[in-house]
């Protein structure tokens, strides 16, 4: 039987590779993944929007289910292992290690984290 991983990475999407980061490293002690571009723009996603927002079949499945949990309050990316690069395989202090995160995604969710921390709180979150 195939691994699952060598299924999601041969089904390789339309690619940016601007979004490819020069570097990617954790910071926060793996509370955030943080990018580097060719073009001199930085990046972070918090460990807990990517555990979140993972897009692999179990994730898939526990969200279809109604299962998935609402928070991760206390994720941790504790493994980055870039895959063919186009992506990268990320493994959370919770064990989950079945996420692929193509770059571009990864990105995407960077730049919605720091639009979703430039916004003022709303009122009744006080
Ligand atoms: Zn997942």
């Amino acid at each position: 039987m195939q691994h699952p991983l060598e299924n999601i990475a041969a089904q390789q999407p339309p690619f940016d590779p601007a979004d490819a980061p020069v570097e990617a490293v954790l910071g926060r002690g793996g509370r955030e993944l943080r990018m580097s571009f060719a073009d001199g723009s930085t990046a972070a996603a918090p460990a807990e929007t990517l555990r979140l927002r993972c897009r692999c079949a179990w994730c898939t499945r526990a969200r279809v289910d109604a299962r998935f949990p609402a928070a991760f309050a206390d994720a941790a990316i504790v493994a980055v292992e870039p895959m063919g690069g186009y992506a990268v395989h990320l493994v959370f202090a919770d064990g989950h290690d079945r996420g692929i995160f193509p770059w571009s995604y990864l990105r995407s969710l960077a730049r919605e984290a720091s639009a979703a921390a430039a916004r003022p709180e709303p009122a009744q979150a006080a």
